[in-house]
């Protein structure tokens, strides 16, 4: 999942999901036009606003409180975290790998929810300590959300679906029962989905039955869950399967690599046509300074052929697009994902050492998992 990068604590890079953008506008015009008013009546509009935007600020921060915790224990215990990437009812933490045992899994889950709960108390104590100043209304107001949606996160998290922290917690106690991460991750995943469809489905009776909002909330959270168990699974069997596997030991070595002098028409009818493969490496005086894919071949029209070289339709290198021989698989399967490329070069010292086809890491993938099913 991506996101937009945001800072670094603890040495964590913090992200927002896109869907936040969208979620966060709503969240504050739903705070200030229904939420608020209703609670505390016969203040300004543009106070209902003001409250509504640090509502959803201050959810935000409590979503990041509530991630950090997890990564802080996550540390503590050995296992680094990457990214945080938060979403409007949680976020992910991406650790770089999965805990080593249950115990250690159970540790990090129940980590983020306890923190909310705690945020929760201080919030309700300090709404409770303004309630007796009136002219602190638009204060009391923020602290009391701001109680019962660290509450909220709290109990959401809590959701025995995988990747949840819930979920986490039923797999890791299911992991020490059974003794498989595998099997405990499925089982884990498959409650996830079913609960997603289960909120799914009272939603819209909610909706049908007149509470609108309160429904279309439900149905939102059920399709995130929904996905999100799915998401987790895949992810699990992927980097269980290809955990430890390098680029090194995937690449091809038969490199067919183009000059950048070559003429398009040539490098149509002498490479494409004859090779058949849909990458390949530019390279002048044995380093590779780009790569030509069919995509920017396609790009330039058939009357242009003869006149257009290699260079100048080529993208020249750069380190999204090149694989490092040491690297994980896995990771070089993020790269082709992100850059869209089927096919990269393996370089080393600026020469190209060996290809990498989506194809290689994926059959390789198909192979692994039907063997440890
Ligand atoms: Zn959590």
């Amino acid at each position: 999942m991506k996101g937009v990068k945001l800072f670094r604590v603890l040495g964590i890079q913090i992200s927002l999901n896109y869907t936040w953008f969208i979620v966060f506008g709503l969240i504050a015009w739903s705070l200030a036009s229904g939420y608020f008013p209703s609670y505390y009546p016969d203040l300004s509009r543009s106070a209902y606003w003001v409250m509504g935007f640090l509502g959803a600020f201050f959810l935000f921060l409590s979503v990041l409180v509530h991630e950090l915790t997890h990564s802080y224990i996550a540390k503590r215990e050995g296992i680094e975290v990457k990214e945080i990437i938060l979403f409007i009812f949680g976020g992910i933490s991406q650790l770089t790998k999965e805990p080593e045992d249950s115990k250690k899994e159970l540790k990090v889950a129940i980590g983020g929810p306890l923190s909310s709960l705690v945020l929760a108390l201080i919030f309700w104590i300090l709404f409770k300590t303004t309630l007796r100043s009136p002219h602190l209304i638009l204060f009391t107001g923020l602290l009391g959300y701001l109680a019962f949606i660290n509450l909220s996160l709290a109990i959401f998290n809590l959701i025995p679906g995988f990747p949840l922290d819930g979920g986490r917690v039923l797999r890791a106690l299911y992991w020490r029962k059974t003794g498989s991460l595998k099997k405990a991750t499925r089982i884990a995943s498959e409650t996830g989905k079913w609960i997603g469809v289960g909120i799914i489905i009272l939603g819209l009776f909610w909706i049908l039955t007149g509470n609108l909002i309160g429904g279309f909330w439900f149905v939102i959270i059920g399709i995130f869950l929904r996905s999100a168990a799915e998401g987790g699974l895949q992810q699990v069997v992927m980097k269980g399967a290809l955990e430890g596997v390098k680029v090194r030991e995937l690449m091809s070595h038969g490199i067919i690599s183009v000059e950048p002098s070559l003429h398009i028409d040539r490098l149509v009818e002498d490479f494409y046509l004859t090779h058949k493969h849909i990458t390949y490496p530019v390279v002048k005086d044995e380093k590779i300074i780009g790569i030509v894919t069919l995509k920017q071949v396609k790009e330039v029209p058939r009357d242009q052929w003869v006149e257009k070289t290699v260079r100048e339709v080529m993208m020249p290198i750069r380190e999204e697009i090149m694989l490092d021989p040491d690297g994980e698989a896995v990771d070089a399967l993020q790269k082709m994902i992100r850059t869209g490329e089927g096919r990269l070069p393996v370089v080393k010292d600026g020469k190209v050492v060996g290809m990498v086809t989506r194809k290689d890491i994926l059959s390789l993938l198909e192979i692994k998992t039907d063997l440890t099913e």
